[in-house]
C-alpha cells in the first residue's frame, strides 16, 4: 500500500445513526477545501454482496453510483458535501470480500494453504481499501466502517485497519472514533460511560483512537470532554463535543469551528495548499435559517415510515427549495393508505405531488391514484423511476381508456403492458445487480418542459430499473398529449415523460435526486418547486 497516501478511519460507538456518515462527509468537505484531493470509502460489515436486494426498511436508500454500484446511502452524503463523483471501489461489504476469497480458493489460488480470517480475509480488506487512492490518486482517503464497535461482524475490518496501521506507520493514519452520549432526564446529565465502554472495545482489539467526536443533543460541559480525555486516554484538543445541529449542512462549519481539520492536517503531517473559503456555505447555512414561504409537497411512497428510504430524495426537494427562494414541507403519504381512502384530502391540499421509485406491487394503486389527482386537477407532479411508470400507467387507463393498463411488473396477464421489460432483461434470473445501473445520455427534445428545465441538449443520469415504457404504445400516447421530452440518443428508450397540457406533470425513467447538490439543485426538481410555488401563489 502507498506510503504516500493519508488514511482518516471512523469508527462508531455506543449506537449507530449518530451521524459518522455525516461527519465524515463534512471532514472530507473541510480537508477538500485547503486543497486536498480527498476520497471516501465506506466498509460495510453485513453478508450481503450489496445494498440492492434490502428492503429499505432494513437500509433506507439504496445510493446508485455513475458506475452502476448499488451503495450505501453514506455515499449520497459523500458526494453532496464534498460535491465529488464515487465509484464503486468506495463501497464495499463483508459479502463481497468473502464472495472473492472463496472464489479464490475454488480456483486453486491459495495452494493448498487453509483460509482464514486472518490473513486472507483480512488481506482482501486491505486490497480493497488500497484501490481507493490507486483508482482516484486521493492524498487522503476517509475510511468508514460501518455499525459500532463491538459488533461482530465488523471485526476483520478493524482487525485490518489495525494492521494497516502497522504497514503504512502510526504517522500515516488517524483514527476518529465518533459516540454518542446519552441524556439521563432524572438527573439532566450527559452520561460518559458509554464511550468509554466502546473505546474500551476499540483498544482491546489494539486501535486506540487519535479522536473522539462525542455527539449530543443537548450542549456538552467542558468537564465532561476532559473527562472523556481522561478516561479514553485521547488528547483533550482531539476530544470535540458535537451537539446535532438544526441544519445538516452546518457539520463542515461547525468541525471548522472545533479546529478537527487543522488538529488532523498536523498530525498527518500534511501542508495545506489552499486556506478554506466557506463563503458559499456560509450563504447556504444562512440561507436555511432565514424564515421562508413554505411549499407543500405531497410525498407519495411505501416506506414513508422510514424516511431514510428517501434520503436523497428529501434532499434534493430541499436543494431546489433553496434554490427557489422557499421551503419545503414534506407531507409523508403511504401508498396504500390512499388505496382505503386515507390521506387523499392531504393530497389536494398540497402543492406538488413527488412519486418517488419502489418496487413490487404494494400500494401501486395509491400512487396511480396520486398521479391522477395530480393530472386532473393540475397540482406540478415529479415521477422518478417508478413515479413515472405509474404516471404512464394512470394515463393509458384514465386518458385512453385501456383500464387494465397495468406493468408487467404487477400484472403479467395485463392486456395493456405499458411499462414491460427489454428484451436484455427477460432471460435474468438473479435478483443482485441486475438492473439497467448507472449514468445513461438522454437527448432532451426541443420545446419540451424537460428540455427548458436543464436548458441543454443532452445529459447523463443514474438509472436503476428493470422495466422500461413499452414502444408499442409510444404513438397512441403522444397522440393524447403524452411529450416524449427524452429519449436514450438512438430513440429506443423513453427515459423522460411530461403531460404537454399540465403546468409541470414529468416523470424520468432515471433517478435526478443522486446528482442533486446543495448550492447545484437539480433542474428536474427546481422544476417541480417552480410550478408548486406558482401555484402556492408566490411569484
Ligand atoms: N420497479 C421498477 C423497475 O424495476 C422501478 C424501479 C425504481 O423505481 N427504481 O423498473
Amino acid at each position: 500500500m502507498s506510503t504516500s497516501t493519508k488514511y482518516i478511519i471512523f469508527t462508531g460507538g455506543v449506537v449507530s445513526s449518530v451521524g459518522k456518515g455525516v461527519t465524515a462527509a463534512a471532514l472530507g468537505r473541510t480537508l477538500k477545501e485547503r486543497g486536498f484531493r480527498v476520497a471516501v470509502q465506506k466498509l460495510d460489515p453485513y453478508i450481503n454482496v450489496d445494498p440492492g436486494t434490502m428492503s429499505p426498511y432494513q437500509h433506507g436508500e439504496v445510493y446508485v453510483l455513475d458506475d452502476g454500484a448499488e451503495t450505501d446511502l453514506d455515499l449520497g452524503h459523500y458526494e453532496r458535501f464534498i460535491d465529488i463523483r464515487l465509484t464503486r471501489v468506495s463501497n464495499f461489504t463483508s459479502g463481497q470480500v468473502y464472495a472473492e476469497v472463496i472464489q479464490k480458493e475454488r480456483h486453486g489460488d491459495y495452494l493448498g494453504g487453509t483460509i482464514q480470517v486472518i490473513p486472507h480475509v483480512t488481506n482482501e480488506i486491505k486490497r480493497r481499501i488500497g484501490l481507493v487512492a490507486k483508482s482516484t490518486g486521493a492524498e487522503i482517503v476517509l475510511v468508514e466502517v460501518g455499525g459500532t464497535v463491538g459488533d461482530i461482524e465488523s471485526q476483520p475490518f478493524l482487525e485490518a485497519l489495525r494492521q494497516l496501521r502497522n504497514e503504512i506507520g502510526r504517522e500515516n493514519i488517524f483514527f476518529v472514533h465518533v459516540t454518542w452520549l446519552p441524556y439521563i432526564g432524572a438527573t439532566g446529565e450527559l452520561k460518559t460511560k458509554p464511550t468509554q465502554h466502546s473505546v474500551a472495545a476499540l483498544r482491546s482489539i489494539g486501535i486506540s483512537p487519535n479522536m473522539i467526536i462525542a455527539r449530543s443533543d443537548y450542549p456538552i460541559p467542558g468537564d465532561l470532554v476532559e473527562k472523556i480525555a481522561l478516561f479514553c486516554d485521547v488528547d483533550k484538543h482531539a476530544v470535540v463535543p458535537m451537539v446535532t445541529a438544526p441544519v445538516l449542512y452546518e457539520v463542515p462549519l461547525l468541525l471548522e469551528k472545533a479546529g478537527v481539520a487543522d488538529y488532523i492536517v498536523d498530525k498527518l503531517g500534511l501542508r495545506p495548499t489552499q486556506k478554506p473559503d466557506w463563503k458559499d456555505w456560509e450563504k447556504l447555512v444562512a440561507e436555511v435559517q432565514k424564515p421562508k414561504p413554505k411549499v407543500k409537497i405531497g410525498l407519495v411512497g411505501k416506506y414513508v415510515e422510514l424516511q431514510d428510504a428517501y434520503m436523497s430524495v428529501r434532499e434534493a426537494l430541499k436543494h431546489a427549495a433553496l434554490a427557489n427562494g422557499v421551503e419545503t414541507e414534506i407531507a409523508w403519504i403511504h401508498s396504500a393508505d390512499l388505496e382505503k381512502g386515507k390521506g387523499l384530502e392531504i393530497l389536494e391540499e398540497v402543492d406538488g405531488i413527488l412519486v418517488p421509485g419502489g418496487f413490487g406491487s404494494r400500494g401501486i394503486e395509491g400512487k396511480i391514484l396520486a398521479a391522477r389527482l395530480a393530472r386532473e386537477k393540475k397540482i406540478p407532479y415529479l415521477g422518478l423511476c417508478l413515479g413515472m411508470q405509474v404516471m404512464c400507467i394512470e394515463f393509458a387507463r384514465h386518458v385512453l381508456g385501456h383500464e387494465d393498463a397495468n406493468s408487467s411488473e404487477f400484472d403479467r396477464a395485463s392486456s395493456y403492458p405499458v411499462i414491460d421489460l427489454m428484451l436484455d432483461q427477460r432471460a435474468v434470473t438473479d435478483m443482485g445487480g441486475t438492473m439497467r445501473l448507472g449514468l445513461y445520455p438522454c437527448v432532451l427534445q426541443k420545446g419540451t418542459k424537460a428540455a427548458a428545465a436543464y436548458g441543454v441538449d443532452q445529459v447523463n443520469e443514474r438509472h436503476r430499473h428493470r422495466f422500461e415504457f413499452n414502444n408499442k404504445y409510444r404513438e397512441e400516447f403522444e397522440q393524447a398529449g403524452m411529450v416524449f421530452s427524452g429519449l436514450s440518443p438512438d430513440g429506443n428508450l423513453v427515459e423522460i415523460a411530461e403531460i404537454g397540457d399540465h403546468p409541470y406533470m414529468l416523470g424520468s425513467q432515471f433517478h435526478p435526486e443522486f446528482l442533486s447538490r446543495p448550492n447545484r439543485a437539480h433542474p428536474l426538481f427546481i422544476g417541480l418547486i417552480k410550478a408548486a410555488k406558482e401555484k402556492a401563489g408566490y411569484k
